[in-house]
């Protein structure tokens, strides 16, 4: 199955369930193969924040499929973005990595200068 497409939604990014984990199709992070693959859906939830930091387009729905299948608390619709990242920030600080704690706060930071136009 796949979380998300390019092009769909604006996407910069393509990620589906491969035979050898979770891979990000033609990832276009520098040093990433293009075939960047992980294990577990918290460590593509961390790679996607690595876009969303480099200004690609990731779609919610697609971190939202990755939160339910890692068991971590999901969005909705009336949480504004800045809610959203403290949980995810809340979820970094207790189970996340130094990277993931470091994109939480970026992430949180990005929130805090207002809406994202687009
Ligand atoms: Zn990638």
């Amino acid at each position: 199955m796949s979380y998300c497409r390019f092009w769909w939604d604006g996407s910069d990014v393509y990620v589906f369930e491969s035979e050898r984990g979770i891979e990000c199709c033609g990832c276009k992070l520098p040093d990433h193969p293009p075939g960047f693959t992980v294990q577990t859906p918290e460590e593509m939830i961390e790679h996607l924040m690595e876009h969303r930091a480099a200004g690609h387009t990731v779609p919610e729905y697609a971190l939202e499929e990755l939160r339910r299948e890692a068991g971590l608390p999901l969005a909705f619709p009336e949480k504004t973005g800045l809610e959203y990242a403290r949980e995810h920030f809340a979820w970094a600080e207790r189970d996340g990595t130094d990277g993931a704690r470091m994109l939480a706060r970026m992430w949180i930071e990005q929130e805090e200068q207002g809406p994202s136009v687009g």
